[in-house]
């Protein structure tokens, strides 16, 4: 086994670890592996391995990659989204986890009608109120409930959510993170059943409150010389 394969089986076996310390399935969390920075081949092996999805935060990054390798590929887009960047972003990723604000929602809505596509979204919620981070407010998340629920070419899956860099605290914003899902769910018609929570520091902290998708890079790929 190479290398990266190794690592890959190494991760998937602490996220099924995790599951059963929760009482959840194995299975149940499907593991994000983040190739921003790191070139086709690093996709190319773990796709060997049998990795399926992407995740990339810029598009123009992400372009080449997309066209280079195998069409079994699913491919998330989890970086900050500019409209200029919407409509090729909706085009050549099938999920995105970054919509951060009701108006780049309704944008997106009405650019994936236009491309005859629609996309699985996530909804990024800054759950500790950061100054330094956008994304919706729990509050806004709620009051925007209705809207949410009314697109007709997004469908919502459910929450994102990037807790403060502070690890002790990681799991407690988690929890945060599915009480506001199952409050916005009690509320309106959405039935968000996607939580994308836990990075390489944290993803199990995330499983064990209830992640189903964990975007994990530099666990699974080596450290990033450059950020992105
Ligand atoms: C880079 C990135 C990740 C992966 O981070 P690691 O700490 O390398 O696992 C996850 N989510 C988002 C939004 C990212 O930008």
């Amino acid at each position: 086994m190479g290398e990266l394969a190794g690592r890959l089986a190494a991760l998937r076996g602490r996220i099924d670890d995790a599951c059963r310390r929760a009482g959840r399935e194995t299975g149940e969390v499907t593991l994000l592996a983040v190739s921003k920075t790191f070139p086709a081949e690093a996709v190319q092996e773990a796709h060997a391995a049998g990795q399926r999805c992407f995740g990339e935060s810029r598009q123009q990054e992400a372009a080449p990659k997309i066209e280079a390798l195998p069409a079994d590929i699913e491919w998330h887009f989890i970086g900050g989204l500019q409209r200029n960047k919407a409509r090729k972003v909706v085009t050549a990723f099938p999920v995105i986890h970054s919509v951060d604000s009701l108006r780049l929602a309704e944008y997106l809505d009405r650019v994936a009608g236009e491309e005859g596509r629609r996309p699985r979204i996530y909804l990024e919620v800054n759950v500790a109120g950061e100054e330094s981070k956008g994304g919706f407010s729990p509050e806004e998340l709620l009051a925007s409930a209705q809207e949410l629920a009314a697109f007709r070419h997004l469908q919502v899956e459910g929450l994102m959510a990037i807790p403060p860099d502070e690890q002790s605290e990681a799991r407690r914003w988690f929890a945060a993170t599915r009480e506001l899902r199952d409050r916005l769910r009690a509320e309106s018609s959405l039935t968000l059943p996607g939580l994308s929570m836990g990075m390489s520091a944290d993803f199990e902290d995330a499983v064990l409150e209830g992640s189903s998708i964990v975007r994990v890079g530099s666990a699974l790929f080596g450290y990033r010389s450059y950020p992105a």
